[in-house]
């Protein structure tokens, strides 16, 4: 068919205007040949399309060009366009309004004869900026779901997996390749136990069934055989017409958190062990003293059960006479304190009244009320004990204020008697005898003096063993107080011919301040013994310093024999009272056992020590040491009780007029000779009362009066005179004349208002000393 090239031409023309976009025709050579008016409208070129025909388009781009952000780069696309001629599409221009156009480029052609270009602009600003958005909003999620701390995994509602993050699914191929399967073709790919397939379609099912969102802890093994813990959710999203979309499922990685609450509960589980097998009663109760918990063992002592404990009060615990305690002891220490420690007595179901003792601290955490921690132990068996202990020891110091008590009293009985005995053989010595009487008078008295010495131990023990020894202080020389102990024994030693010497490594003299008497009685004790258990050989003494400095020294001695020693075994109990090394050394050598016990509690008194070294028949070795002050740094009496005392005393008081109140005939008589001896005028009582008549009578110096006689003791015939009208009589000195040898019995002599008191047996000596002393103190009162 014949076109008419004109009506062609217009047609072409109102195509091309009437296109959706704006486009334009270029020749071989780049001229325009038509564009339409949208195009001059998205370039802004204000020219009508018509006027446009003919021009070039590189003109036209150079002119309009500015609108474009990048010129350069469009201008060489056109370029090459134009050159090779190629079909394109998409190709963005990007206007500095912001407007975004997308170009298409086609090469026309007739009949492979190339005539020209078609280009067609698009504004799809619009399109590109919803398209963007989207992408962004997608990068955005996708960020979130890839950056999630928790594996996230998309079903379809026939549990294909549509999509799963990385956290999931790290390997990306992998995550590429599970989109559209299910587990179970994960799990035959990578070899896993298709249980957890299985049991994860069943989960799907019921969540598909059930409609609403499930989640489970699953248990996985890796390949290294490590274990893990997960947490997984799934939930099921449905369309708005309430069809099933799809399912998220959500997985998080517990095996930390896991880790942590198993051992929370092993601790938990210990610490409850602890609180059930404790064998101390443990409880917390509140501020009022409700019990929270009890422990096994609280209730098995208290004999309820936790059931009857739990919630009930402890005062109701607690029996009435103590529940104030609870109140007023109890809660005020726990609150002040924080802490709270003693004895709370309580009763069991049974009525049982137990003692328990407790240690229970204040609890205050956070958020939480306040409560008692409390640990406690039944120490009933204890304080049962302990009074039983009380009760046994006071009986034991009844017994011993018994033994004290009938030693005193023996002590009377037996010095009583001896001072009478030792007094009249005294008597006897000095009056004229034949050798013969002489010889029994010596044996009488040998005898009464040895038996006084028994009774002087026992009374001597009593006292170390009540701590009644009070220990002189005076200045003497070490080696004549040896000297003149060993002179002694010198007789003894030669009747059973045994050598005795003197090892004396100290000197000449050796002063030292101390109490010479209790020396000399170690000495006794220890040489009278080697000599006793010695036969045959010698007996030596030595005396050396051991260490000295200025204020004191340590003298070392001992007492060395060849006699019958001792076995090894024995060498302990030798210095117990009463105790002999042998059981028939009394009936062979005679003797107590207390020489040895009175020594050792001498020595140690004196910050000494003493030892045996022995070997039986070959002899024994008896060491002591003793610590003296030296003279001069202690406020020591010079003193010297070593020097030898007359045999008979000669009266310087003048004629004394003496009250003499004593019952006992035999002590009647020896202090009258005694007195009558010194010139004194002696008027004698026979017991309390007529002592008292004869001080109302007559006119005394001095009275000595017998403690215990009958009808009215010395004591309260004492207070009588004491208590007299008569100054002078009511002040007349009194001595007491007592043979209770026991400790603090003077203090009843002196509280009566009594001067003095004499021990008897007492000799002549003694009874001066104290009438000296007592009647000059008279007389020059301070
Ligand atoms: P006593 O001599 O009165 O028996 P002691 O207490 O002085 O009491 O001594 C206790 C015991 O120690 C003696 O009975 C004796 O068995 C033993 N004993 C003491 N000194 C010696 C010694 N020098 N040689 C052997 N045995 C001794």
């Amino acid at each position: 068919m014949q076109v008419d090239k004109n009506l062609s031409d217009i047609w072409l023309h109102a195509l091309v205007s009437s296109l959706p976009d704006a486009t334009m025709i270029t020749d071989q050579h780049r001229n325009i040949l038509i564009l339409n008016q949208l195009f001059c409208d998205l370039f802004g070129i204000k020219q009508a399309p018509e006027e446009l025909a003919g021009y070039n388009s590189s003109d036209l781009l150079a002119e309009h060009g500015g609108i474009l952000s990048d010129l350069a780069n469009v201008a060489s696309r056109l370029l090459n366009l134009y050159e090779t001629r190629q079909q394109a599409d998409g190709d963005i221009l990007r206007l500095r309004d912001g407007r975004i156009i997308v170009r298409s480029h086609r090469p026309i052609h007739i009949k492979d004869h190339f005539i020209g270009h078609l280009w067609s602009y698009q504004d799809e600003t619009e399109k590109i900026r919803i398209t963007d958005q989207l992408k962004e909003q997608k990068a955005f999620y996708e960020d979130i779901l890839n950056n999630i701390p928790a594996d996230i995994a998309i079903f379809s509602p026939t549990h294909h997996y549509l999509y799963m993050n990385p956290i999931a699914i790290s390997d990306a191929d992998l995550r590429k390749w599970l989109i559209g399967k299910t587990d179970a073709d994960y799990c035959i790919m990578r070899g896993k136990d298709m249980a957890i397939a299985e049991k994860r379609r069943a989960i799907f099912k019921k969540i598909t069934a059930d409609k609403c969102e499930h989640s489970w802890e699953e248990r996985l093994i890796n390949k290294k055989g490590e274990e893990s813990y997960h947490l997984r959710r799934m939930s099921p999203v449905y369309d708005e017409a309430g069809a099933l979309k799809l399912i998220i499922g959500y997985g998080m990685d517990i095996t930390g958190r896991k880790k942590i609450e198993e051992q929370i509960l092993l601790s938990e589980r210990r610490y409850r062990d602890l609180f059930n097998y404790s064998q101390a009663m443990i409880c917390t109760h509140d501020m009022e003293g409700r019990l929270l918990e009890v422990n096994p063992a609280f209730c098995e002592t208290l004999e309820l059960t936790e059931t009857q404990l739990t919630g009930s009060l402890l005062q109701s615990l607690i029996p009435d006479s103590d529940k104030s305690m609870f109140e007023d002891i109890y809660l005020p220490s726990i609150i002040n304190n924080k802490k709270a420690k003693g004895l709370f007595r309580m009763l069991t179901a049974s009525g049982r009244r137990l003692y328990l003792l407790y240690q229970n601290y204040y609890v205050n955490h956070p958020d939480q009320p306040p409560y008692v921690v409390a640990f406690a132990q039944d120490v009933t068996d204890r304080i049962k004990a302990e009074k039983e202990l009380k009760a046994a020891k006071k009986t034991t110091d009844e017994n011993a204020r018994a033994k004290e008590k009938f030693l005193a009293n023996m002590s009377h009985e037996i010095r009583t008697p001896m001072s009478g005995i030792l007094g009249i053989t005294a008597l006897l010595q000095k009056t004229l005898l034949n050798n013969e009487q002489q010889g029994y008078v010596n044996l009488l008295n040998d005898s009464a003096q040895n038996l006084l010495n028994i009774i002087n131990d026992i009374l001597d023990l009593g006292k170390i063993t009540a701590g009644e020894i009070v220990l002189e202080k005076i200045e003497f020389d070490i080696i004549t107080k040896i000297s003149s102990t060993l002179k002694l024994f010198q007789v003894n030693a030669a009747d059973k011919k045994l050598a005795l010497y003197f090892d004396n490594q100290i000197g000449n003299r050796y002063t030292v301040t101390g109490d010479p008497t209790r020396f000399t009685q170690i000495l006794n004790n220890l040489l009278s013994n080697a000599i006793k258990f010695t036969h045959s050989g010698s007996i030596e003494l030595y005396a050396g310093i051991e260490e000295e400095t200025d204020d004191e020294a340590v003298l070392h001695f001992y007492v060395k024999d060849s006699g019958i020693g001792i076995d090894e075994n024995k060498l302990i109990q030798i210095f117990q009272p009463f105790t002999q090394a042998y059981a028939e050394t009394t009936r062979k050598y005679g003797g107590t056992g207390l020489g040895l016990a009175i020594t050792q509690n001498l020595i140690e008194l004196q910050q000494g020590q003493i030892w045996v070294e022995s070997k039986p028949r070959k002899g024994s070795t008896f060491h002591f040491t003793i610590t003296y002050a030296k003279p001069g740094n202690t406020m020591a009496q010079s003193l010297n009780t070593s020097v030898s005392r007359p045999s008979r005393v000669s009266n310087q008081l003048g004629q004394l007029k003496v009250l003499l109140a004593e019952d006992n005939d035999i002590n009647q008589l020896l202090a009258k000779s005694i007195l009558q001896y010194w010139g004194f005028e002696t008027k004698v009582a026979t017991n309390g009362n007529e002592a008292v008549q004869l001080v109302r009578k007559e006119q005394f110096d001095i009275i000595l009066m017998d403690i215990q006689m009958p009808e009215k003791s010395g004591i309260e015939a004492a207070m009588e005179i004491r208590a007299m009208a008569d100054k002078q009589k009511q002040q007349i000195p009194i001595i007491a004349l007592t043979a209770n040898a026991l400790k603090g019995e003077e203090m009843k002599y002196f509280a009566a208002g009594m001067n003095d008191y004499l021990t008897k047996p007492f000799n002549e000596h003694e009874l001066y000393t104290v009438i000296t002393r007592v009647y000059q103190s008279k007389r020059n009162p301070l």
